[in-house]
């Protein structure tokens, strides 16, 4: 298993593709636009991603929970996928698919009232996840007001450092996708 991190809102045209390629997978059949769907929107994002493997993540997650930047909580299960099959979904009203969309939407943005930070399930599983730009504004405000000393030993570590980079970029990008 690994992590890849996406900022939640892209600039153009990383978006476009973002859109496209969603649309496409959609549909259901393979892609045969030039260039390919996937193979354009990968392209025009990899500037915009971070990707951790299982260890990376671990390691992440530990400097987290250290300066008080995650909490732990149980996660609100995703909604039922309510079609009868993908024939269903694609002739569906695009009410009852949008409908569908907007509730798994909120289960991937899913916080817990009260806490502050980032919730760890959400840094523990592909999700997917929306990590939003107030749970890392206050993750990081949690992180400034950590121990001197342990920050200075934390930023000893270039995976954390490169790490934070990620969450002061994203932050003003909407936050960033878990997949
Ligand atoms: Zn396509």
């Amino acid at each position: 298993m690994s992590y890849e991190l996406e900022w939640a809102d892209l600039p153009e045209p990383a978006a476009t593709a973002r859109s496209r390629f969603e649309a496409c997978s959609d549909l259901g059949d393979r892609c045969v636009h030039v260039p390919q769907c996937l193979n354009e929107y990968e392209t025009l994002t990899a500037a915009y991603r971070f990707h951790l493997n299982i260890a990376g993540m671990a390691n992440c997650r530990d400097g987290m929970r250290r300066t008080g930047m995650i909490y732990h909580a149980a996660s609100q299960p995703f909604p039922d996928w309510p079609f009868q099959g993908f024939n269903d979904w694609q002739s569906a009203d695009q009410s009852r698919r949008d409908a569908y969309i907007a509730a798994e939407r909120a289960a991937s943005a899913q916080t817990i009232p009260g806490m502050l930070g980032i919730p760890e399930f959400k840094l523990t599983s592909n999700g997917p996840w929306l990590v939003g730009a107030r749970e890392i504004d206050e993750a990081l405000d949690c992180y400034q007001a950590s121990s001197p000393s342990l920050r200075a030993e934390l930023e000893e570590n270039d995976l954390w450092v490169a790490w934070l980079d990620w969450l002061r970029q994203t932050v003003h990008h909407g936050g960033f996708t878990v997949g």
